[in-house]
């Protein structure tokens, strides 16, 4: 089952464009979860290597959002009160500011696509 995620990786794309949109983001079920910061840096790191935030390794996560675009479900772990309304806005459809129209949002959204398209 695939399953995604986007996580919240300080210095780097951490503002969010609330201008713009990811065309075609789907509605989901969104469950939200407090965790301690531990439990957000493990639960956020498992799925982190892939082919479209190309990030891998370990990094200093506080919070994430997780999705599944089969089931129509979507998570948020979070550990700062701060990090929710970010994680709440990418579940909106909103990506980064600064990636533009290849977004690692749309880039899951095209990947899921584009395997649906195949397997009909
Ligand atoms: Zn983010």
């Amino acid at each position: 089952m695939p399953f995604f995620l986007l996580a919240l990786i300080p210095l780097t794309f951490t503002q969010i464009d609330y201008s713009r949109v990811v065309e075609g983001w789907p509605e989901m079920e969104l469950i939200e979860t407090k965790v301690s910061r531990a439990e957000a840096s493990e639960r956020c790191r498992k799925t982190q290597a892939d082919v479209c935030s190309g990030t891998s390794g370990v990094i200093f996560i506080t919070s994430c959002y997780q999705w599944n675009f089969d089931q129509k479900k979507a998570w948020i772990w979070y550990s700062r009160d701060s990090d929710l309304e970010h994680e709440r806005a990418h579940h909106r459809g909103h990506p980064h500011v600064g990636e533009g129209e290849n977004s690692v949002m749309a880039c899951y959204l095209r990947e899921w696509q584009a395997k649906k398209a195949k397997a009909q």
